[in-house]
């Protein structure tokens, strides 16, 4: 799944467990599992299968980066780190994406791509998915974000 969609899901988790980092941590990392387990967007072997899905993947690097910063600036203080600790294990699967496209390097090992690849159906057609869990974990997040800048310490 888009990785747009795993910060925000991981942010949302983080916001729902303001003062477990840990457990947000662990959350995000299985939020990871169930999303990529749901049939999603993705390109069918082919002549510009590569070139298509690394301009797509780019842009949503690029999103996702861009809204990792835009939530730890909104998100309250006291929700900061339990909102990084969100992201940073719904997103950390999909690190080995960057690590092999800039440094070449295998990040995890093979029983791991194995599992995570394993677990994914991907299709064209399926881009309806991505754009639906998208904004599903997109409005709950904006609506847990509203509600912890509601909320004053005491
Ligand atoms: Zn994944």
């Amino acid at each position: 799944m888009f990785v747009t969609n795993h910060v925000v899901s991981g942010a949302a988790i983080g916001l729902a467990l303001p003062r477990q980092p840990l457990s947000a941590f662990t959350a995000g990392l299985a939020s990871h599992f169930a999303l990529d387990a749901i049939p999603h967007w993705g390109l069918e072997l082919g002549p510009d299968r590569e070139g298509h899905y690394l301009r797509v993947a780019k842009r949503d690097g690029l999103v996702g980066l861009t809204l990792v910063a835009a939530i730890l600036l909104v998100a309250p203080r006291k929700t900061r780190l339990s909102v990084a600790m969100g992201i940073a294990g719904a997103v950390l699967a999909d690190m080995d994406k960057p690590v092999m496209h800039f440094f070449h390097r295998v990040l995890y090992p093979r029983w791991f791509n194995r599992f995570h690849g394993g677990i994914q159906s991907e299709n064209r057609v399926y881009l309806r998915n991505e754009i639906a869990a998208g904004l599903v974990a997109g409005l709950v997040t904006l609506g847990l974000l509203w509600r912890a800048r509601r909320v004053r310490p005491n």
